[in-house]
């Protein structure tokens, strides 16, 4: 029987496919470190975000293809992953920026950049939060932060909270003072926040934007090279114009939009019973209009609420309540259409 070598191994690997992705894993370059002794084989698959919704699938695929050669003992395969660089990031050790927008507020906007920043910190990757958002900007509250460290080297230090660095305009003045900015002075908070922060190397970039549509938001689109745009909606009818122009607004800045979130969509109550309150299908809509996945429906949860208010995200309070095990399958949604957008 010839011996087993590295394209052995290689060849059977070139039969499993990643899922989304649609090609093999070694046309994908996810396969590193190749070491065959006798009949013991080891290897890394790297994937593209350490968030991947199918990462136990593709290994055990890969498990699989490699043990039935002949000659093969056993297979130790160690998970990696190298999320792709957003090239139109410049100037920055950023990979990938998303902004969580939305028509309006009040829609769980904060909410979800909060648990979708938290629930990838918890997967592994390297996550920061800028919180954008000049009429309420609540991350710090609900991050459980009050303040920044103070800077170092002439750079601005973030606040750090559940693996997440945090920045958000809410540092920037006294609590209760309202925050009245004009075009420029948020055109020159922002770019500060990108270029004096101290980020370090971040996978993702998570952007909570202001509720709305208006020249404030657009103007903020247009500062932050985004590499992708989620927008929250509710169920109901009434909030289908405000969130469709949240969707027009991104495509006008040619965002590649990742997807709708329809946040509150249901209640389920202790017997099973699930109750639509606030109508249904509005997420649906959105997502048809925008031409772009529905992510998650997110249910009303009142460990999401009192997550929130006590800075104790649901993802890391309870994270086998349903909420959090919502926010966790939205996290890894955003993730996988966030790669194989930039993969394009
Ligand atoms: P926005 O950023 O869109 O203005 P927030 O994230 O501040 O909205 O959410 C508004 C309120 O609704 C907050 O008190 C928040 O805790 C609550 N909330 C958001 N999503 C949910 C949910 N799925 N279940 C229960 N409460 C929620």
């Amino acid at each position: 029987m010839p011996s087993l070598t590295k394209e052995h191994v290689l060849g059977a690997l070139r039969k499993v496919m990643d899922p989304e992705l649609n090609k093999d894993l070694v046309t994908l370059k996810m396969i590193k470190d190749v070491q065959v002794q006798d009949s013991q084989v080891a290897f890394t698959i790297e994937l593209t975000t350490p968030a991947c919704p199918l990462k136990e699938q593709i290994k055990q695929s890969a498990e699989a293809a490699v043990l039935a050669l002949d000659g093969v003992e056993s297979v130790d395969i160690t998970m990696g992953a190298q999320v792709p660089q957003d090239t139109k990031i410049k100037d920055l050790s950023i990979k990938n920026i998303i902004a969580i927008g939305s028509g309006k507020g009040g829609v769980g906007k904060s909410t979800i950049a909060v648990n979708l920043a938290v629930a990838l910190a918890q997967s592994g990757a390297k996550v920061g939060l800028m919180d954008a958002d000049i009429y309420g900007p609540n991350v710090p509250t609900m991050m459980g932060v009050d303040a920044l460290p103070p800077t170092k080297d002439g750079k601005i230090q973030t606040a750090e909270a559940y693996g997440v660095k945090v920045m958000s305009i809410g540092f920037m003045v006294a609590p209760g003072q309202p925050l009245i900015w004009r075009g420029p002075m948020l055109h020159s908070a922002i770019k500060q926040f990108l270029q004096d922060v101290d980020w370090g190397e971040l996978d993702y970039l998570i952007v909570d934007l202001p509720p709305g549509t208006g020249d404030v938001q657009l103007s903020l689109v247009q500062t932050v090279p985004l590499s992708g745009g989620v927008v929250v909606t509710m169920p109901q009818r009434v909030s289908f114009d405000d969130a469709a122009r949240a969707v027009s607004m991104f495509k006008k800045m040619d965002v590649p939009i990742l997807g709708v979130v329809e946040n509150m969509s249901y209640l389920k109550l202790e017997d099973g019973t699930v109750m639509r309150i606030f109508g249904e299908g509005g997420g649906q809509d959105l997502a048809r209009t925008a031409v772009a996945p529905l992510l998650a429906e997110i249910p009303i949860d009142e460990k999401i609420r009192a997550g929130g208010d006590q800075g104790n995200p649901v993802v890391v309070a309870d994270p086998e309540s349903p909420g959090a095990q919502a926010m966790r399958r939205l996290a890894e949604s955003v993730a996988s259409r966030m790669s194989m957008e930039i993969r394009k």
